[in-house]
């Protein structure tokens, strides 16, 4: 039976040095006129369309329509597009080597679990070369709420490991075989919504004590400790979790 893993983006994988926020910010000017329209504002774990609704009725006390979040959304993208040129942007320690790991396993299929719009997602992978690696994803697009989004992308990624000659987890089994992995307390209960693997990784702005109380499955302070976890154990979560 196959493993599912579905990763969040960034501070799981990449550290895109703030370029997402610059970008909103951006579009937020060149829309709106509206100047730092983030500032004070914890993206931590938060899925696009809620975000830019919050910050759009933060700051002009409406709320923001369909038309109106979908010119926002291609804004953002033309502006994301330039931030990430402008750089810093590193993956994350030990991100490849798992990647590669698991991409080279016949029994592990690779998904996206991101808060990000899904062209905002890709954009931000192909930067860092690592676009490839995932077949299917659930997205900041699909919905406002993690949980939702987490569950899209592991029925997409359950069909695309089907496609390929799979066999994805059905009932009980899910518990075990989809991990869902990310840096916040967001997606660990994202993952608990859905009834599957938790794996909170420690390179984000929470802490790993203040991870470790929300009760994730898994726990490691960055994926170069995932891996050799995933080295040492071939069936990756342990009879305990
Ligand atoms: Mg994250």
């Amino acid at each position: 039976m196959s493993f599912l893993f579905l990763f969040d983006i960034d501070m799981t994988l990449i550290d895109t040095g703030g370029s997402g926020r610059r970008a909103l910010e951006g579009a937020f000017s060149d829309l709106f006129g509206i100047e730092n329209a983030f500032d004070g504002y914890h993206f931590q774990g938060k899925v696009d369309r809620a975000i830019f609704a919050e910050v759009y009725g933060r700051n002009t006390g409406l709320v923001l329509e369909d038309d109106v979040a979908r010119e926002l959304g291609r804004g953002y993208l033309v502006r994301l597009e330039e931030e990430l040129a402008a750089g810093p942007y590193r993956i994350l320690p030990g991100v490849l080597d798992l990647l590669r790991l698991l991409e080279a396993r016949e029994d592990c299929f690779l998904g996206l679990a991101t808060g990000n719009l899904e062209a905002a997602a890709h954009m931000k992978l192909a930067w860092g070369g690592l676009d490839g690696y995932f077949l299917a994803g659930g997205y900041g697009s699909d919905s406002a709420f993690r949980a939702t989004l987490t569950r899209l992308g592991i029925e997409r990624l359950s069909a695309a490991a089907r496609s390929l000659g799979g066999t994805p987890p059905v009932g009980d089994a899910r518990r075990r075989r989809v991990l869902v992995v990310g840096d916040t307390p967001a997606d660990i209960a994202a993952a608990a919504a859905n009834g599957v693997t938790s794996v909170a990784i420690a390179t984000g702005g929470v802490a790993r004590e203040d991870l470790a109380d929300c009760g994730p499955d898994l726990l490691f302070d960055d994926m170069r400790e995932f891996m050799a976890e995933a080295n040492r154990n071939p069936r990756i979560v342990p009879d305990s979790a």
